[in-house]
C-alpha cells in the first residue's frame, strides 16, 4: 500500500507534523466533514507505524530536537466521547499517545456548534483519558466560541477559565490550546501567553519548522473519507487537500522548473 516514491520523499529529512482529528465514530453515517471513521483511523495509525513515525504529544513534539524521519502529534479537538471509546483503544494498540483540546463548560455535554451534535466526554472520562492513555490535555475555551466574535474581556475569560477548569480537574499544569474554528487575532495570542499557555494550534496547513511561533502552530486537517493513501500524500506535500490532480500538478510544475533552469 505504501507508495515508495512518497515514502522516500517523506523520510529523507526530519519532519514534524501535527494532525487534527475530531470525532472518531464507528459508523460512516455518523460523520461530519471533519470526522474519520474508526476503520479509517486505524488505517491511518497503521500507516504511521509503517513509516516508523515517532508519535508523541504536542509538548514533546515542540520540545524535542529534530531527528531523522517523521515526528507526529495526533490531536483531537472538542473532546468527543468516542475519543475515549474508539480512538484510545486503537492508539493503545500501537502505544501511541495523543493530545486532546477540551471544551470545558458545554452544557448539555454535546457539540451544539456542530452540524451533527455529538456527546462530549464527562469530567470523569477526561480524567480517565489523561491517566489511562497518558494523553496530553489542552484547552479549547469553555464554550467553543469564535474568539474573534468576543470582546477582549470575554475572550480572556474563555481562555483563563478553561485553563483553570482543566488544571483543577487534572491536578496539573495545562499549557496547550487550540483556537475554536481556527479563528484568532494577534491579541488572542497575547491573551494566551498572559494566561500561561505555551503552545496553541491553528487550522492553517503546515509542518512545524524551527521558526514556527509556538502560539500559532500549523496543523494538517484530516477530513472524513481521507484514506491512508490520502494521508500519506498530505504528509508528503504538507497540504490539507492533495488529490491526485494536485499531485500531478506538483510534478508538472517541477518538471517545468527543471526545464527552465536547464
Ligand atoms: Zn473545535
Amino acid at each position: 500500500m505504501l507508495n515508495p516514491l512518497f515514502a522516500a520523499n517523506l523520510l529523507d529529512r526530519p519532519r514534524k507534523i501535527v494532525l487534527m482529528y475530531h470525532s472518531v465514530p464507528t459508523l460512516s453515517q455518523q460523520t461530519t466533514q471533519y470526522d474519520s471513521t474508526l476503520a479509517q483511523f486505524k488505517q491511518h495509525l497503521a500507516l504511521l507505524a509503517q513509516l516508523h513515525s515517532q508519535v508523541v504529544t504536542l509538548n514533546t513534539l515542540m520540545t524535542t530536537p529534530d531527528s531523522q524521519g517523521l515526528q507526529i502529534a495526533v490531536t483531537f479537538d472538542d473532546g468527543y466521547l468516542d475519543n475515549l471509546t474508539n480512538a484510545l483503544p486503537a492508539l493503545t494498540e500501537y502505544q501511541f499517545p495523543a493530545t486532546l483540546f477540551m471544551v470545558t463548560r458545554a452544557a448539555p455535554a454535546v457539540s451544539q456548534w456542530s452540524p451533527k451534535p455529538k456527546p462530549l466526554l464527562s469530567q470523569q472520562q477526561l480524567q480517565q483519558l489523561a491517566q489511562q492513555g497518558c494523553w496530553e490535555i489542552g484547552g479549547h475555551t469553555c464554550h467553543h466560541l469564535d474568539l474573534t466574535s468576543l470582546s477582549a474581556t470575554q475572550s480572556q475569560q474563555q481562555i483563563n477559565n478553561c485553563k483553570d477548569d482543566l488544571e483543577q480537574l487534572l491536578g496539573k499544569a495545562v499549557n496547550s490550546f487550540a483556537y475554536p474554528f481556527g479563528r484568532y487575532q494577534q491579541h488572542h495570542v497575547e491573551q494566551l501567553a498572559a494566561a500561561g499557555f505555551e503552545y496553541a494550534c491553528t487550522t492553517r496547513a503546515g509542518a512545524v519548522q524551527p521558526h514556527t511561533q509556538p502560539l500559532t502552530i500549523p496543523r494538517i486537517t484530516v477530513f472524513a473519507n481521507d484514506s491512508a493513501a490520502m494521508l500519506l500524500r498530505k504528509l508528503t506535500f504538507i497540504s490539507n487537500k492533495m488529490s491526485w490532480f494536485d499531485v500531478a500538478g506538483y510534478y508538472a510544475s517541477r518538471i517545468l522548473k527543471t526545464k527552465v533552469a536547464s
